[in-house]
């Protein structure tokens, strides 16, 4: 039962004397649905506690951390049990080479880890990785792929035929975005014709290969291997995005998925289970380059954090052992047949990849491109965000930002949220 959301508009009012926009993080806001964001007391399993006391299903998990659930009590104890050896000390240790090994024993291709201390530092050190590895300095994202907010990534395509990047920050500098090229997604003729005339310039090409930062983009098994072959003939490193699929989609990520080996991949998220995390990875011979041993610099004094690895060991160690991803591949199911029935005539299409889903408030064909979004889809999204709210179930406060399944969720957690889908759908349109 949902009461009221006044002790988490008080805490609103007060946070915005003390952060910008009262969150540490935009979307957090709830700017693109409007109302109090809710200021969260606590969490287990497949629920949290508001400051009002209110229950809520989760479906957001922290943005894709949190396979497990919250508050998982396995990764608490390897949490619990590592603070008292200490909280961090800038010094090897052991956790950080097992859980290298262990993503390296998951991930095709991968011998060699660097742990940082989130997504946004992987995808920047690879990036610089694969500029020096190349001596080239160019890349190329995708449009509709998030890769974290390095000055270097929070960049859109130019118009017409420019190539070059604009920022898509104030504060980026129109010099450093024009290195950055954007291309559409699930374009492969865009693709071919961009690599034929630069990809001689081009260090290294970054995708998310299950697109899930502007919706649930999924990409075509063909569009991948075009550009694994296209990126291989010019000497420019494919990076594979997989700070969300990364143990998500699967032990071996987009890679086993779609069967196909990036030069470098990057992760975060699952691999801390819960804790500041991130990674890049790839074949000995490119970190090779990677200071000490070589002259490309990277660092970080909490980077290989033992809490934080004990936390991700705890969570890698639990999806193999009980089986998580077929359970997960199950509860999706469940979760794909009942919204399916309970869409009806609604405008709304929902696609799936085993845990990560998403509703698509459009029509038609399920987008593979970002230009494929309905941007009217928020408006009756933002209702349906809100009726799920007074029903007790949290979706992410954004029309653009997938859902998250955990183990920690039940066949009746599915159900319930089936039957709240059903009643905010009507109260949406
Ligand atoms: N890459 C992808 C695919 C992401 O989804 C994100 C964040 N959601 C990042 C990079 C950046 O990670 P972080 O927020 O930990 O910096």
């Amino acid at each position: 039962m949902i009461h009221s959301f006044e002790r988490s508009a008080t805490l609103f009012e007060t946070a915005r004397r003390a952060l910008p926009g009262g969150v540490s993080s935009p979307v957090r806001a709830f700017g693109a649905v409007g109302g109090t964001p809710l200021f969260i007391e606590s969490a287990g399993g497949s629920r949290f506690t508001d400051a009002d006391g209110n229950q809520f299903l989760d479906f957001v998990g922290s943005w894709g951390p949190l396979i497990l659930g919250h508050a998982n009590p396995e990764v608490l104890a390897a949490v619990q049990a590592a603070s008292t050896r200490g909280l961090t000390y800038g010094a090897p240790h052991a956790a950080e080479v097992e859980l290298a090994e262990r993503i390296a024993g998951c991930y095709p291709g991968v011998e060699r880890v660097r742990f940082t201390s989130s997504g946004t530092e992987a995808t920047m050190s690879a990036i610089r990785l694969a500029r020096g590895v190349t001596g080239r300095s160019r890349f190329v994202k995708f449009d509709g792929c998030y890769h974290g907010h390095s000055d270097g990534l929070l960049v859109a395509a130019g118009s017409g035929a420019v190539t070059l990047g604009q920022p898509s920050s104030s504060g980026v500098p129109a010099e450093i975005a024009a290195l950055t090229s954007v291309l559409p997604l699930d374009d492969s003729d865009a693709l071919r014709d961009f690599m034929a005339r630069e990809g001689r310039e081009i260090a290294a090409v970054i995708i998310e290969p299950v697109p899930a930062n502007n919706g649930l983009l999924l990409q075509r098994r063909e569009f991948l291997e075009t550009l694994r072959q296209l990126t291989a003939e010019s000497g420019a490193l494919l990076i594979f995005d997989e700070v969300i699929s990364g143990f998500r989609v699967g032990m071996g990520g987009a890679a086993e998925l779609y069967d196909i080996r990036p030069d470098l991949v990057t992760f975060g998220k699952i691999i801390g289970g819960g804790m500041p995390v991130g990674a890049f990875a790839g074949p000995a011979s490119y970190f090779e380059h990677l200071a000490p041993l070589g002259s490309v610099y990277q660092a970080g004094t909490l980077s290989g954090n033992p809490v934080a690895m004990a936390a991700g060991l705890a969570t890698l160690e639990i999806l193999v052992r009980d089986q998580v991803h077929s359970k997960l591949e199950r509860l999706g199911q469940r979760l794909e047949a009942g919204v399916c029935n309970s869409i009806g005539s609604h405008p709304v299409r929902f696609v799936r990849q085993g845990s990560i889903f998403w509703f698509h408030f459009g029509e038609g064909e399920l987008p593979r491109a970002a230009t494929g979004v309905s941007r009217a889809g928020a408006e009756p999204y933002g209702r349906f965000f809100r009726a799920l709210l007074t029903e007790g179930v949290y979706l992410a406060p954004s029309a653009y930002e997938v859902g998250f399944l955990s183990a920690a969720h039940t066949e009746e957690d599915i159900d319930l949220a089936v039957h709240a889908f059903r009643n905010a759908f009507d109260s949406a349109f």
